[in-house]
């Protein structure tokens, strides 16, 4: 098989979407004489015929290429065997779903399109495959396209947990990916990875706004001379004086609650503080009992103790119990924990809940304010 054409078309096709290379990379590629096709198995070895990669230029072979990512990482076959769907019927929509984007964003489109299908564009395969006019098979993609094991597939690629983890790389790709990405991409990447938020970028500002809203809380102190001391001898005048905001750290040390994801969300709230000029916060560490208040500057400094179940209740009461009494309590948790009722006077809190992966378990606890 002629590598080095091989080569070419990966670069052609990384270059024309950027935000599909790790996944194009992955594809490992293996020559298949005989096949007459080009095809990408379960495991997302892209199995070629090198008489076919012979006829094939370099944009085509590329062009193709984002195609058998298309099937793996959209995971028809997975989808194929959900559905109990005809194999060739199936190929031809799932051909379908990917050719919509490669036709705005790839030349030389030679395969189905939801037109061809006699549907309308940018729907699942699973729609086209209700609605699609038959016909022949354009192309046979291989088993990664419509899950039927093929006589030459061999196990050696990514398993199915591998081809997860890369699925949800991608989807972070195409979400932080500056430049423009083919629409339907967009919505698989939304589908893949739900929260499009940026947790540092909404846990700064939360933090931000509950330290701005105390920082602005200026007040009249006796602590400093008033700079018109001077024209007024014999009556002290107060000075203006805005507060420090006294920042409380509760951290949810339970068993259930991971000790790296935590970590990376304390150095988060540290670098906010530090922007805001605050250092010095106290950290609690909770899981039924408060186990350490200690005035920290740095997150490296915060040792964990606990390790039980978790009530992030106790952690808030004793944050409010603390003197000098914190005007902003930061709570990282996990969210398996009962909250109070309502969160205590005169305190502005903040919870940032950690989830490691897409999925929200039902069963965590919500606060109903
Ligand atoms: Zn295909």
């Amino acid at each position: 098989m002629d590598a080095r054409k091989v080569a070419a078309a990966r670069l052609w096709a990384a270059s024309r979407m950027p935000y599909l290379a790790s996944a194009l990379f992955a594809c490992t590629m293996r020559a298949d004489p005989g096949s007459r096709t080009i095809g990408v198995d379960r495991s997302w070895q892209v199995r070629a015929d090198p008489a076919v990669v012979a006829e094939l230029p370099v944009d085509e072979l590329g062009r193709l290429l984002l195609h058998l990512c298309g099937h793996v990482l959209r995971d028809h076959a997975g989808r194929a065997e959900a559905l109990g769907a005809d194999a060739v019927r199936w190929n031809r929509c799932g051909d379908a779903e990917i050719n919509d984007d490669l036709g705005e964003h790839v030349p030389g489109v030679a395969s189905e399109l939801p037109a061809t299908l006699g549907c309308e564009p940018f729907q699942l395969a699973e729609r086209y495959y209700e609605l699609a006019a038959p016909g022949p098979r354009l192309w046979d993609c291989g088993s990664g396209a419509d899950g039927c094991e093929r006589p030459g597939d061999t196990p050696g690629g990514l398993d199915g947990r591998q081809a997860e983890l890369l699925r949800l790389g991608v989807a972070a790709e195409i979400q932080r990916f500056p430049g423009d990405v083919a629409g339907g991409w967009r919505r698989w990447a939304e589908t893949v990875l739900p929260s499009r938020v940026d947790w540092r970028r909404v846990l700064a500002a939360e933090v931000r706004s509950a330290l701005a809203a105390v920082a602005g809380q200026v007040e009249y102190s006796y602590r400093r001379p008033s700079r018109r001391a001077q024209a007024t001898r014999g009556v002290v005048l107060p000075t203006l004086h805005r507060p420090m905001p006294d920042v409380a750290i509760v951290c949810d040390a339970s068993g259930s609650m991971h000790e790296r994801l935590l970590a990376r969300a304390l150095a988060e709230v540290e670098a906010v503080l530090a922007r805001g000029g605050i250092r010095g916060a106290r950290v609690l560490a909770v899981d039924t009992a408060v186990h350490a208040v200690r005035r920290v500057t740095r997150a490296a400094q915060v040792e964990l103790a606990g390790g039980g179940g978790t009530d992030m209740g106790a952690g808030l009461a004793a944050a409010a119990a603390l003197r000098p009494r914190p005007s902003v309590a930061i709570v990282l948790t996990d969210g398996f924990t009962p909250w109070p009722d309502r969160p205590p006077p005169g305190i502005r809190v903040v919870v940032g809940l950690l989830s490691e992966g897409a999925e929200w378990p039902a069963r965590r606890g919500r606060a109903r304010w």
